[in-house]
């Protein structure tokens, strides 16, 4: 399975902004409070018009690095977002929140959508009772997600659940911390997703 193996403070650089993607480090540790220029050299001297273009690749690149997925795949998700019927830039962000190592970021079991993929992968999580550890695995309404029996002791998963109790759960996930488990009850409203993710200028930079 292709993998992500940047340093993932790079990308926050990159986008000038704070992506969160190490969980809690993010919020006592950042990188980009010492440093927040672009990486490269003489990134500070570059001062340039930015097309229209331009614009939109930022705006794919920012929405792929906060989801944490490889250009292929973020472009598969867009080409089936524009074969379902609706608006397709919603649609695209329902499909990326519907992924079950995000769903397990929102519910507070990982501290962050690397931190979700990775105990995914390991095999920490049912769905419906099953055992799942592919991170992809697109969730639906009415499934639930639990930690498995062997997996509810895991410090990392108790720690996480632990430090998320200030985080908002979205309303389409219910979330029963006594039982480490989460379920999905509706979708994701577009109020309930990331605000500064551009989703219009995506679907223009993939209709070029
Ligand atoms: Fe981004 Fe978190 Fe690194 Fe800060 S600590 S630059 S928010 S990944």
């Amino acid at each position: 399975m292709a993998q992500y193996h940047d340093a993932v403070c790079r990308h926050c650089r990159r986008e000038g902004t704070k992506l969160f993607l190490k969980g809690e480090k993010c919020f006592t540790h950042c990188t980009l409070d010492r440093r927040a220029t672009p990486p490269g050299m003489h990134t500070q001297v570059r001062r340039r018009k930015v097309s229209d273009y331009g614009i939109q690749l930022r705006a794919k690149q920012r929405a792929r690095r906060i989801y944490f997925l490889l250009e292929n795949q973020f472009a598969r998700y867009v080409e089936r977002a524009s074969q379902m019927s609706g608006v397709t830039g919603l649609n695209l962000l329902r499909l990326l929140e519907m992924r079950l190592d995000n769903a397990v970021y929102r519910l507070g079991f990982a501290s962050s959508r690397r931190d979700a993929r990775q105990l995914v992968s390991h095999g920490h999580f049912a769905v419906n009772g099953r055992p799942v550890n592919i991170s992809s695995f697109a969730v639906k309404n009415g499934d639930e997600i639990q930690v498995r029996d062997s997996s509810k002791k895991l410090e990392r998963i108790l720690n996480s659940v632990a430090a998320s109790e200030h985080r908002i759960v979205p309303p389409w996930l219910s979330l029963d911390r006594e039982a480490l488990t989460g379920k999905i009850v509706g979708e994701p409203s577009r109020n309930d997703i990331d605000q500064t993710i551009q989703e219009q200028l995506i679907v223009e930079y993939y209709s070029r």
